[in-house]
C-alpha cells in the first residue's frame, strides 16, 4: 500500500499586520533567534523583527545574508552557522530561494523555521519542498523535506511594498497550479486528495482572474487592499495546499519549460514565476487549446504583468538558445508528467503560436 504523507506548516498567520504575531510565535519555539534572507529583504524587515523578539524577550542573534543561490553548499553553510551560534529558532525572509535554503538548513540541524516572505513570488513559505540549484544557477532537483515550516507569517502590508514583478511572478506560478494540474490529472483516477488538489488549483485561477488587476494596482500604490489579500491567499495558501495535497506531483510543461530556461544564460536569472507564467501559455498552445482560450489566458497574463513574448523575458533569444531550452525541458520529469509523448517540434510550434497570438496588434 502506498502511504500518502501530507506535510503542512504548523501555523499560518495571514492578513494585514500579521507580523505583529511573529514575536509570540518565535517565543514558543525558542529563546535564541536568527534572521536569514537576502540583503534587501533583511533591510525591509529587520527593525520589525527585532522589535517583535524584544517584546517577547527572545534574544536576537542578528541576521545572516543569503548568498543568492539555493544550492547544497549554501544550505550546508547556513546549517553550520545555526549550529555554531546555538540558534533555537530561525526566521526566513525574502523570496523562494532564500526561504527554501533556510528551510533545508533548519531541517538539517533540527531547528524550527518561521517563514516571513517579503515578496510573493512562490508558495515556498508554506511548503516542505526545497528547489535546489547548482552553484551556477542551473536547476538541480526538488528536494522534499521531512517537515514544513513551524509557522508562516504572510503579512499583506509588508508584501504590498515589494516590487510589482514579484507579485506577477507569484501569479504566474499560481496560475500554473490550475493549467498544469488540469493538463496532467486523470479524472478517471480522481481520489479525494487529488480532488482537493484540483479544486484548490481551480480556486487559485478563479481568484486571480477576479482580483489580479486590483492586486497589482495595490502593489503599484504600495498599499494593501482586499484584492491583494485574496491574491496572496491564492499564491500562498491555496497554491500551497495544491502542492501539499498532490505530494508535489502537480507540474507539467510550464515548469518543464522553466527548467529549460535555467539552461540558458540569458533567461536563467528571470524570476521562477515569470518563466512559469510564460510557460503556462506554451502549455495551453501545446494542448491544442483554441485561439479564444489562449487569448483569454494571454489577456490575464498581461493584466498581471506576466511576460507573454520571448522578448519580454530577455533580449536577443536566438534559435540556438531556444533549442537548448526546449531540449532541456524535454529531459525533465515535469515534461514526463504530460499525457502522451511530447516532441521538440510541438514545443517549438507552441512557442511560435504564443508569439503570434500575443502580439500587441495581431496580424489578420
Ligand atoms: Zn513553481
Amino acid at each position: 500500500m502506498f502511504t500518502h504523507r501530507l506535510v503542512f506548516p504548523a501555523s499560518v498567520l495571514r492578513g494585514r499586520g500579521a507580523i505583529k504575531h511573529l514575536g509570540a510565535m518565535c517565543g514558543r519555539l525558542g529563546q535564541r533567534a536568527m534572521l536569514v534572507g537576502g540583503k534587501r529583504a533583511i533591510a525591509s524587515v529587520e527593525a520589525k523583527v527585532a522589535d517583535q523578539l524584544e517584546q517577547q524577550m527572545v534574544s536576537y542573534l542578528g541576521s545572516e545574508i543569503f548568498s543568492g543561490e539555493c544550492c547544497q553548499e549554501e544550505i550546508n553553510r547556513l546549517a553550520d552557522i545555526f549550529r555554531t551560534q546555538g540558534v533555537e529558532v530561525i526566521i526566513a525572509t525574502g523570496g523562494g530561494k532564500a526561504i527554501d535554503a533556510t528551510k533545508a538548513a533548519g531541517v538539517a540541524c533540527n531547528i524550527p523555521v518561521v517563514t516571513l516572505p517579503s515578496i510573493a513570488g512562490t508558495c515556498s513559505a508554506v511548503t516542505s519542498l526545497t528547489f535546489r540549484y547548482h552553484q551556477d544557477g542551473q536547476f538541480r532537483d526538488m528536494f522534499p523535506l521531512p517537515c514544513g515550516p513551524a509557522a508562516a507569517v504572510i503579512d499583506a502590508d509588508l508584501l504590498a511594498t515589494a516590487p510589482l514583478h514579484w507579485l506577477s511572478a507569484g501569479i504566474g506560478d499560481t496560475l500554473a497550479k490550475w493549467y498544469e494540474y488540469r493538463a496532467i490529472s486523470d479524472l478517471t483516477q480522481l481520489t479525494g486528495l487529488a480532488g482537493v488538489a484540483r479544486t484548490n488549483s481551480e480556486l487559485c485561477y478563479t481568484l486571480i482572474e477576479h482580483f489580479a488587476a486590483d492586486a497589482c494596482f495595490a502593489v503599484q500604490e504600495g498599499k494593501a487592499n482586499n484584492a491583494l489579500e485574496q491574491v496572496l491567499d491564492a499564491i500562498f495558501l491555496y497554491a500551497g495546499l495544491t502542492s501539499i495535497m498532490s505530494n508535489g506531483a502537480h507540474t507539467g510543461a510550464a515548469h518543464a519549460l522553466y527548467e529549460g530556461f535555467t539552461a540558458c544564460a540569458k533567461t536563467r536569472h528571470v524570476a521562477h514565476g515569470l518563466l512559469v507564467g510564460y510557460g503556462n501559455l506554451c502549455l495551453l498552445a501545446l494542448e491544442g487549446r483554441s485561439d479564444e482560450e489562449l487569448q483569454t489566458a494571454i489577456a490575464l497574463a498581461q493584466a498581471s504583468a506576466v511576460p507573454t513574448q520571448l522578448s519580454q523575458l530577455a533580449v536577443g533569444i536566438t534559435e540556438e538558445d531556444l533549442a537548448v531550452i526546449i531540449d532541456r525541458s524535454l529531459s525533465t520529469p515535469d515534461m514526463g508528467n504530460m499525457p502522451g509523448e511530447i516532441e521538440f517540434g510541438a514545443i517549438r510550434s507552441a512557442i511560435e503560436r504564443v508569439e503570434l497570438l500575443s502580439l500587441p496588434e495581431p496580424k489578420h
